[in-house]
């Protein structure tokens, strides 16, 4: 199975919902990352389109943000920092608004854990209005941290969040666009 059919192979994967989240063609991942080896080809492609990088830290945010996130930190040797909705990160904490396409969070981070002019990659599963992406960046770089790239498995380009990226000077590399 070459690379065309593995890409082929993860995208059927997919599958979409329309009634979990009123109004939003909701896309679960985890069609597609409980399978081994379509999970395999996709974080492999990541790990190519990053090879000549170097990273102090992935970020990535509650919590489908995680699962990039910690196979790159890994991959990488970098480390892993994670933004969480309200609540759920222990110490002193930083904090923002977002909204998603379909919902409004808090979203907070552990300044402490984030490396001071550090290089850091952002990560999250699906990039549709950028809000949470936004946020997510902007905490970050609240925190001291460089943010100039971000890698998403799939973005809507419709729902404008790559331009969004774009304004903030973060470079958008995602796998798969969906309408
Ligand atoms: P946004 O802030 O609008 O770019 O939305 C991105 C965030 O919300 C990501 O953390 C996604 O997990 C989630 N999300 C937004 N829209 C969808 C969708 N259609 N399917 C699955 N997740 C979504």
């Amino acid at each position: 199975i070459n690379t065309e059919q593995s890409l082929m192979r993860a995208m059927s994967l997919f599958t979409f919902n329309s009634t979990f989240k009123s109004n939003v063609r909701f896309c679960d991942i985890f069609s597609m990352t409980s399978d081994g080896a379509a999970f395999q080809y996709c974080c492999d492609e990541f790990i190519e389109e990053y090879k000549d990088q170097t990273f102090d830290q992935m970020a990535g945010t509650d919590a489908r943000g995680f699962i990039l996130g910690a196979v790159l930190a890994h991959q990488y040797g970098a480390g892993f920092v994670p933004i969480r909705k309200l609540g759920k990160l222990p110490g002193e904490v930083i904090r923002l608004d977002s909204t998603s396409e379909y919902a409004k969070n808090k979203l907070e981070l552990n300044p402490s854990h984030v490396k001071k002019d550090g290089k850091i990659l952002f990560t999250d599963d699906l990039l549709a209005t950028g809000g949470t992406a936004q946020s997510s960046i902007k905490l970050i770089r609240q925190a001291g941290g460089q943010v100039e790239q971000a890698a998403f498995l799939i973005s809507i380009p419709k729902l404008g969040g790559e331009k969004k990226m774009t304004d903030m000077g973060v470079k958008v590399y995602t796998l798969f666009e969906m309408e």
